[in-house]
């Protein structure tokens, strides 16, 4: 046993040299990718107009009067109905 480990010794230095700095190195570009991704999809997510859009309700059963199915999704990025201003409100909001 002795021999063989003397045997291949020139082998496992390099070896044990690269490994750990490879580890370190798959971690970081892990850690890179992720926060990469994060800012990617926060920035797609504000993109998303409905929040400023004077059709969004605010209300979680109708999220918008004009597209209720694509409010608050990616599908509402470029809407041609956005239109900025003050939300319209909602009727048990109106005062009689
Ligand atoms: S009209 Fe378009 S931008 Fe405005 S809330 Fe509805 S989906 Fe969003």
């Amino acid at each position: 046993m002795q021999f063989l480990i003397h045997g291949v010794h020139w082998l496992l230095v390099p070896i044990s040299f690269v490994i750990p700095w490879l580890i370190l190195f798959l971690i970081g570009w892990s850690l890179w990718a992720a926060i990469r991704d994060i800012l990617d999809r926060s920035r797609q997510m504000h993109r998303i107009p409905c929040a400023d859009c004077r059709f969004f309700t605010g209300d979680y059963h109708l999220k918008c009067t004009v597209h209720p199915a694509s409010a608050l999704t990616e599908q509402a990025i470029g809407c041609p109905d956005f239109e900025s201003g003050k939300r319209l409100p909602l009727p048990q909001e109106t005062a009689y």
